[in-house]
This record gives structure tokens, sequence and C-alpha cells, in this order.
């Protein structure tokens, strides 16, 4: 027997249109390329949403084409979240930080059709476009009057000029909620980059799952930051859940630095943010420096890499801000697990908490998860024992765009996503990435995590920033050894780095030796580049 409710699809226009009724005078700000601030309603992001959406009918784009985007975090981007998504087409969202023959390479896999950019990428733009015969309109993001006259790309032209003489008045389609919504590319920290493409359900449901309390626990009372970019990840869903919830939405644009989020936090009464560690270590530290206090912000999700526990330390004990640990992938729409305590650890000791909320956390409900070990068989939920992560869910992917399905079948014939990241899960749910597969470290026979030591590294004071990875040993296999970026004008010598392991880990996990770098080279959403940094050290021998 079928149940007799509405058969309503789950839709990406029903969220902007609730904004829009519901929360119709609630703001999205946004600091522009142009340096000032814009601010606007739900009703007029809708509005011009529709304006968008006339505009690609009125180029008798066809449903499912692709219109991507190579912009920062602002209004008009959120437009396109809307306008292109909601009317049938598939956003794509592109890496700005990409080299441009991999920006050119995915646009001609995508066959992108519209291609919108902020101005600060023009020359990404001017280097790759003759590259790019499926493209058929370039759209700057800007005003009518700043667009340059002598670009040199054919047809450009401004998206005011572009939207402007359409209507706002739009009746959105009413699609199959697993049509194709908008896609991502992951990264390529390892091989070409692969994209994950996201249907209308798999974005609503995620939607809802990150808005729950125990996630991002978002509401109308928020003003919501989304540091981490709208190209990693659609902004970790922050777009759909805002309007879910109809939470003020505040955009930082291109300005990144520590000074000018902080500056943005204080005057939009920004309650939470999210982003990822290398981005809240700047902000972290402009506000060490001038001796500031946050007036408003209380809770900050930190994922994309491991969150260093110093961190989570300060920001809720010198600066009363809960640190919402979280882990995800471009393959899981991104959100798998966030960290919260249930009832039952409210009255443990603070230190227990914490070690607890230092873990990547708990299962959203629409995420399962299993570690297996080698033999695939199930591993233990000890909070000791570690495995191969396998994940599956609604806003989980199958296959990849054009590319073959990375499942692995269980005995019941289900489909688990590989994540490619070893964890231990705890008999209360909470799991703790050990490494990625690849960064584990293997010493004679056992294995170490990179992320522990450097967790251990980035605990000391004079330490920016510190990555572990092993070595080629003659009896060991492998050896750790940490590279280390110090804080300007910070001192700490190899000998007394060394020394403030002991204690905190196993003798044998210990490093063998302690390099110090400029930098730490990040890719391009701001992680610790692995590949790269072994390529600096290959002429690196141990001690
Ligand atoms: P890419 O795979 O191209 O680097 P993603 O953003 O999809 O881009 O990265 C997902 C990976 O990032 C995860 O598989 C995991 O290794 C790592 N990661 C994400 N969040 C965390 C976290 N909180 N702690 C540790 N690792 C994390």
């Amino acid at each position: 027997m079928q149940g007799l409710m509405q058969n309503q699809q789950l839709l990406i226009s029903n969220l902007i249109e609730f904004a829009a009724r519901h929360h119709s005078d609630a703001q999205i700000v946004s600091r522009r390329v142009e340096g000032d601030i814009h601010r606007y309603t739900y009703q007029d992001l809708c509005g011009r949403a529709k304006q968008l959406a006339n505009t690609l009918d009125a180029m008798k784009l066809a449903h499912g084409d692709r219109v991507a985007s190579l912009a920062w975090n602002g209004y008009r981007h959120m437009e396109m979240y809307y306008g292109v998504s909601g009317s049938g087409r598939v956003l794509h969202t592109i890496n700005p930080r990409l080299h441009p023959d991999q920006v050119a390479w995915i646009v001609n896999h995508a066959e992108d059709q519209v291609l919108c950019f902020d101005m600060t990428f023009l020359p990404i733009i001017q280097a790759v476009h003759a590259k790019c015969p499926t493209v058929r309109q370039w759209v700057a993001l800007c005003d009518a009057d700043k667009l340059p006259a002598d670009s040199g790309i054919p047809g450009l032209i401004s998206y005011e000029a572009w939207i402007g003489g359409q209507s706002p008045h739009y009746r959105w389609p009413q699609l199959d909620e697993n049509t194709a919504s908008s896609m991502c590319y992951t990264s390529g920290t390892t091989g070409n980059p692969k994209a994950a493409l996201y249907s209308h359900r798999s974005t609503v449901l995620h939607a809802y799952g990150a808005a729950l309390p125990d996630v991002m626990c978002l509401s109308s009372r928020d003003a919501v930051l989304p540091v981490v970019p709208m190209f990693h990840v659609n902004a970790w869903g922050l777009p759909y859940s805002a309007a879910l919830t109809g939470a003020k939405v505040v955009f930082p644009g291109p300005a990144l630095d520590g000074k000018s989020l902080y500056e943005l936090i204080e005057a939009e009464g920004v309650t939470f943010a999210a982003g990822v560690p290398t981005v809240w270590q700047m902000l972290l530290g402009h506000v060490q420096q001038n001796g500031l206090k946050f007036r408003t912000l209380n809770r900050t999700v930190i994922g994309g890499s491991a969150c260093p526990p110093a961190m989570i330390d300060m920001f809720e004990d010198t600066y009363n801000v809960r640190v919402l640990h979280a882990w995800g992938m471009t393959e899981m729409s991104p959100l798998g697990t966030l960290g919260t305590l249930k009832n039952k650890h409210l009255d443990l000791p603070k230190a227990e908490q914490r070690r607890l909320l230092q873990k990547q956390g708990r299962c959203i409900f629409g995420v399962d998860m299993r570690i297996v070990g080698h033999d695939g068989k199930d591993q233990p939920w000890d909070g000791k024992t570690y495995g191969d992560l396998l994940v599956r869910g609604p806003w989980i992917i199958d296959s990849y765009y054009k590319g073959d399905s990375p499942l692995i079948t269980d005995e019941q014939g289900l489909g688990w996503f590989p994540t490619g990241d070893v964890a231990t899960i705890d008999a209360d749910g909470f799991m703790q990435i050990t490494d990625r597969t690849k960064d584990v470290i293997k010493s004679g026979g056992e294995w170490i995590s990179s992320i522990d030591v450097e967790n251990i590294a980035m605990g000391h004071p004079a330490v920016a920033m510190a990555a572990c990875i092993g070595m080629p040993h003659p009896k060991w296999d492998e050896r750790p050894i940490v590279a280390v970026a110090k804080k300007p004008g910070a001192e700490v010598s190899r000998e007394e780095l060394l020394a403030f392991f002991e204690g905190k880990t196993a003798k044998w996990q210990i490093p063998d030796d302690v390099v110090f770098v400029d930098a730490i080279p990040l890719g391009a959403t701001g992680k610790m580049l692995k590949t790269k940094l072994r390529e600096l050290l290959k002429d690196y021998k141990l001690p």
C-alpha cells in the first residue's frame, strides 16, 4: 500500500522560494571584489535568481547544460546557486586556485556553456578562453560600468547587463528531484580531478541534515559567515542551509586575511562561521596580536583537514567560541560527521569532553559508516582499532561524472564509498581520522598517524604549521619527519621541538627529525599539499 501524502519533489528552488516568502527581509551581506559592502534581502536575491533563470531560458540553454562559476563568496554567486540549478541547469563551481591548465581541462571535461567569473580572475580567463570551445558566453560578475573595454575575451558581457533586462518573475520548473543540480571537481591532490555531480534531492537532504541541532544548529537567529569557498563543495552546503533556516548570510568576498574577517564578523554580528584550519589560524593570529575579543561569534565549524587540538583550545578557552570539528569530502556533499557531545558526556571532566570533541565526530542521519580491515571485514568500534573508512547515504556519490563507480559492494549487495581515509570509531560512534591512506607512515610493521604527530607539533607555541611525512628507512621501512613553519618572530630549535614530543606519544612515534621550512605548501583548498612537500624534500636524508 502506498502512502497518501503529497509527492512534492525536493527541489533547490523550493529553498529560495521559502526564504523569500518567510524570511523576506533577512539579509545577504557581501564584501565585493570592488571592496565595498553590498546588502540586500532573500526577497531581492530570489528576484535576481529569477532574472538569471529567464536569461538562461532566453539563451535557449537546455536543461542539464552546465553553467560555470569562477568566483569568490558573494551575492551574485549565490544567485547562480539558485538561478542556474533552480531552472534545471547544472552549476559547475570551479576552483580558481587551480593551475590555468587544470581550469581549462575541467571546463572542457564538464563541457561548460557559460562561464561567469569575478574580475579578480580575468587573467585566468584570458589565459584559457581560447582553449575552451564549448563556452559560448563569458560573463564578468561585475557592474556594467566596470567591464574593461579591451579584455580580449570575445563577447564578454557584465552580469548586470546580461540579466538586467529580464523579468524578476519566473515559474520554476517542477523537476524530478534526482535531476542533476551542481557539480564540483575534487581538488586533484591525487591524480586528475574527478567530478561529483549532485542532485536536487541530495542537496536538499544535505541542507536539512547540516542544519540539525547536533550538526551546525542553524536558525533564523544566526548570521552565518561561510569562509569556506563556494567553489569548495558548495561552501559545505551553507548557501542552501541558510535559506532553509532563514539565517542572515555574510560573504567575505576575496578578503580572507585575519583583519578583514574579524572586522566583518564584528560589524555584521556573525554568530557562526565555517572554514578550514589554515584560515582560522590567520584570524586567531590577528585577534591574539591585537588583544581583541569576539562580540557575537559563538561557534565555528572547522573541517577539510584535521583541526589541531591547540586551535580548539584557543577558540574555546580564550574566546568562548565553540568549535565543531567536521569531516567530509567532495564526494559526500560534503558532510559526514561532526563532533558534539551526547547527554551522557555532559558530566565528564572538561579534559575528557575535549578529547571527544577533538575527534572528527559522529555520523549525521543520512550517512552510515564502517571501518574495515585489509580483508574487508568490519573492525570493532573500540576507539583503538583502525580500518579503511567506508560510507553510504543519499548525499554520497554513486559514480563520478563521465567516470566509474568507486563503490564497494557488501554481502547484502549495498554499495559503500571507500573514502581513502583510515579511522577509528569508538563505542559511542565518534570517528577519528588517523590519516589518509596514502599519508599513513609505516614504521616497523606498525602505523604512525601523521595527524597525531602534526597535532603535537602544532601545540608548541612557536609553531605556525607542521606537516609530517614518512621517509624511507633501511630498517624500519619508513620513519616520520616533521616539517615546521615557525610563527613570525618565534624561535624553537630542532632539539627543543623533539623534546616537546616526549611524554605526549609513544617513543617510536616521535619523529626522527625536524626540518624548518618558510611555509608548508598548500593546495587549492587550503590543505597541506604533502605531495609538494615530498618533492621539496626529495634530496633529504634521515639523520
Ligand atoms: P580532496 O579529496 O581533493 O583533498 P576534499 O575536500 O574532498 O578534497 O577532501 C576530503 C578529505 O579531506 C577527506 O577524505 C579527509 O582526508 C580530509 N579531511 C576532511 N575533513 C577532515 C578532518 N576534519 N580531519 C581530517 N581530515 C579531514
